[in-house]
């Protein structure tokens, strides 16, 4: 369980009704019962249950059982798409294990503004799911792909997903950091292609001969990244 805390032995955490409702009556959990959290800072704990009732709980820190994960050094850098879709995006980077995720604004985004309290609670939730005691970090404004690129930093390889050709992903993935490019529902436009390939960073990468949806893209590309070079 995630708790947004700085996490001490012995601290006494109260939690939301959410979380309460969670643990109480979802997990059907009591008094005494352990439950292991993380707080995306000082790593995992164990803490016990103190409930009052059916409704309301806290949580009394013990133990801590591990340092935060170290993951992989990979962005996700991914024009906003619709509403589902991008929450389908930030869910899975979380799953991956993507260190941070990106929005980023280009001539044919069709999605302006991201609501990053959403996103991040599909983060928070995927991250309990499988286990993480690190969240992705979350750019809450979209960059614009000019400034991106502008500002890419020195030693981070920029995977820019091509579908109009370019290397075999698996053959790309290398050591982090490192960061996959992935562009909206309508493409990059031609000159944001060359000026995507025009950052010393970039690397042009085949997802395959089929155009895949921008969701899509981003997840596979991320899957393979991970499987052949996520330490
Ligand atoms: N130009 C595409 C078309 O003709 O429909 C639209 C872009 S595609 C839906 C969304 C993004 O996914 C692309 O900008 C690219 O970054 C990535 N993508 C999709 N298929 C790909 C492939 N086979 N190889 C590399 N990238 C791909």
């Amino acid at each position: 369980l995630f708790v947004d805390a700085p996490l001490t032995e012995g601290a006494s955490v109260p939690l939301d009704r959410a979380q309460a409702n969670y643990l109480l009556n979802v997990m059907r959990l009591k008094t005494g019962d352990a439950v292991r959290i993380f707080d995306d800072r000082t790593g995992e704990w164990a803490a016990r249950i103190e409930s009052e009732g059916r409704r309301d709980a806290r949580l009394v820190v013990a133990t801590r059982l591990g340092p935060r994960e170290a993951v992989p050094d990979l962005w996700l850098c991914v024009a906003p798409i619709k509403r589902a879709r991008i929450d389908l995006v930030a869910e899975k980077a979380s799953e991956l294990g993507v260190a941070r995720l990106v929005p980023v604004a280009t001539r044919r985004t069709v999605i302006e503004r991201l609501n990053p309290e959403r996103l991040r609670a599909h983060m928070i939730e995927a991250a309990e799911q499988c286990g993480r005691t690190a969240l992705p970090e979350l750019v809450a404004e979209p960059v614009k792909l000019e400034r991106l690129l502008a500002d890419w930093p020195a030693g981070r390889a920029l995977i820019f997903a091509d579908e109009t050709g370019g290397v075999p992903l698996a053959k790309a993935a290398r050591p982090c950091p490192a960061a996959i490019l992935i562009g909206p529902e309508g493409g990059f436009t031609p000159e944001e292609r060359d000026a995507i390939r025009a950052c010393p960073a970039a690397v042009g990468v085949s997802l395959g001969p089929r155009i895949l949806r921008a969701e899509t893209a981003a997840l596979a590309a991320v899957a393979v990244w991970m499987a052949a070079a996520g330490d």
